[in-house]
């Protein structure tokens, strides 16, 4: 498998959010990085240095005025006496306001949909690092159908075109998908086995009939992102019919699991597409420390194992995933599992 990857993510590494009310340690760390290339260095995969792609494959997703909120609020914040380390929102627009706000502490509210996405004086040169290493896989596979795996870090699959959340700036995953659009491939898929639904990405595309959208995730009922991810979303316009949501109960285990992504692949069978985008997050692990389902590292290499059977031209996007002492082994087992499934 080869493997894309960039050091120049590190200028990002928050340091804290909100949970349960409590300030507490951001799990989305450059050591997760770090562990993960290590697990692939281990598992013998090539890996390449991130080309420098520009604002355009960002732009073609992404809205202008998010943009530049995301180059441009630290400066904006550091000008605040008494400020925090971090851009952290502290008020939030109801759903009787709509003004677009002018002062730093209103966009915060306005373009971070929670804690989850602190932004410090790195974070815009972090996930644009970011988003360059998914650009470089996403080139890689248009240029020979061979897959790819792209180790981006900070995730990007919470984010939407105008708006962070969940430890995503840039979506990553949906940066591919244009770029894969724009290289010739007429429908592509995202699916997306993160353990919280892929929000963003489904906000992004809702609309779209050209890009498939697929999410395997934790039941938000009971869990993170709450107000998306329910069966009855299922796109609009265009794009009505091309959105699948698969929730799953607190506790699901690898057969559970396994069921749900024959499903999902059934589904993606249907739309035909030219190209998959797989968003891989590790976090559905049984000892992933946001856990709320039960997979183990065999069930990761299954996983793996039955996507790369499916033939597609395959993207693999690194998306969540925290850190546990078995983070490392779940993605040997999934890239291991993928080339098994694909001789
Ligand atoms: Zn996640």
């Amino acid at each position: 498998m080869r493997v894309v990857a960039t050091d120049r993510h590190a200028a990002h590494a928050p340091s804290g959010f909100i949970a349960r009310g409590n300030r507490v340690a951001n799990p989305e760390t450059p050591e997760r990085a770090a562990i993960f290339r290590r697990a692939v260095e281990a598992g013998g995969h090539a890996v390449i240095e991130a080309g420098g792609h520009g604002l355009a494959p960002v732009a073609a997703i992404h809205a202008a005025d998010y943009l530049e909120f995301l180059e441009t609020g630290w400066a904006e914040w550091e000008q605040l006496p008494d400020h925090a380390p971090e851009i952290l929102p502290n008020v939030h627009p109801g759903r009787n306001m709509s003004i677009h706000p002018t002062h730093i502490v209103g966009k915060a509210g306005h373009y971070q949909a929670d804690t989850a996405c602190p932004i410090g004086p790195g974070t815009w040169e972090g996930a644009r690092a970011s988003a360059d290493v998914a650009v470089s896989a996403a080139d890689m596979v248009a240029a020979d159908g061979a897959p790819a795996y792209a180790l981006c870090r900070p995730p990007g699959h919470h984010a939407y075109a105008d708006q962070a959340g969940g430890f995503c700036f840039l979506n990553n995953s949906a940066i591919a998908a244009q770029r894969l659009r724009e290289s010739g491939a007429k429908r592509v898929t995202i699916l997306d086995v993160d353990v919280h639904h892929g929000n963003g990405t489904q906000g992004i595309f809702y609309r779209r009939a050209d890009v498939q959208t697929v999410s395997i995730h934790g039941d938000p009922h009971a869990y993170y992102p709450f107000f998306t991810g329910y069966a009855d979303e299922i796109g609009a316009g265009p794009g009505r019919g091309a959105n699948l949501n698969l929730p799953l109960p607190r506790g699901t285990g690898d057969a559970g699991y396994l069921d749900t992504l024959e499903g999902a692949l059934a589904a993606v069978e249907a739309f035909r597409p030219d190209v998959l985008v797989v968003a891989l997050g590790l976090d559905p692990s049984e000892k992933d420390p946001l856990a709320f389902l039960a997979v183990t590292t065999d069930g990761f290499g299954r996983i793996g194992e039955r996507i790369g059977r499916t033939g597609y031209p395959t993207l693999i996007v690194q998306e969540g995933g925290y850190i546990s002492d078995i983070l490392g082994d779940n993605l040997a087992a999934v890239l291991a599992g993928f080339e098994t499934g694909r001789r």
